[in-house]
């Protein structure tokens, strides 16, 4: 039988409540960042994700990290950094809110526990450069999201939309 890893857990109401505070808090750059890096597609269905509908999920559950013992024998079990963060952002990477939802209720085996961590940190330097620009202009981010989101709301053409998110990505390549 394939070893499993506790690594979304079953989530409780209480602590799904929890994780979601959690999330709220991550900081919006970020938030697009991570998004716009893996050019807005969900890591576990591989289908796309609207900006508004995506959330960064925890590939080590901040649940698990709460628990010392067992987050110190998942990482000494698969060689990761005994000093691993689950905030940081070799940790993080995009879902729809299904997917991440659906991953909460099942056990990940450590396979597509460890390619995910391994993608994301390929990614990480990426996306910190992503954040160092748009912290430095936050407005333009702003503007980003703003147009983003009416695309996502609008009934425009195929056409159309594949124009417009031709126009914003290259803003953000061109101006970030
Ligand atoms: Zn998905």
């Amino acid at each position: 039988m394939e070893q499993v890893l506790p690594v979304g857990l079953c989530m409780k109401p209480s602590r799904r409540s929890k994780n979601k505070k959690t999330r709220q808090k991550l900081k919006k750059i970020v938030r697009f960042a991570i998004w716009e890096q893996r050019n807005g597609f969900c890591v576990r269905c591989g289908e796309p994700i609207e900006y508004r509908d995506v959330e960064i999920d925890h590939i080590i559950a901040i649940a698990l990290a709460n628990k010392p013992d067992e987050f110190r024998q998942l990482l000494i079990r698969h060689e990761l950094r005994l000093d691993f963060n689950v905030h940081a952002l070799y940790n993080l990477h995009p879902m729809h809110r299904r997917c991440n939802l659906s991953k909460a209720a099942k056990l990940i085996s450590p396979a597509v526990l460890l390619d995910w961590l391994s993608l994301a940190e390929k990614n990480e330097k990426r996306i910190q450069k992503r954040i160092d620009k748009y912290e430095k202009e936050p407005l333009m981010l702003d503007i980003i999201v703003i147009a983003k989101q009416a695309l996502t709301q609008k009934n425009f053409s195929k056409a159309e939309a594949d124009g417009y998110q031709t126009v914003i990505r290259h803003i953000v390549v061109n101006h970030f």
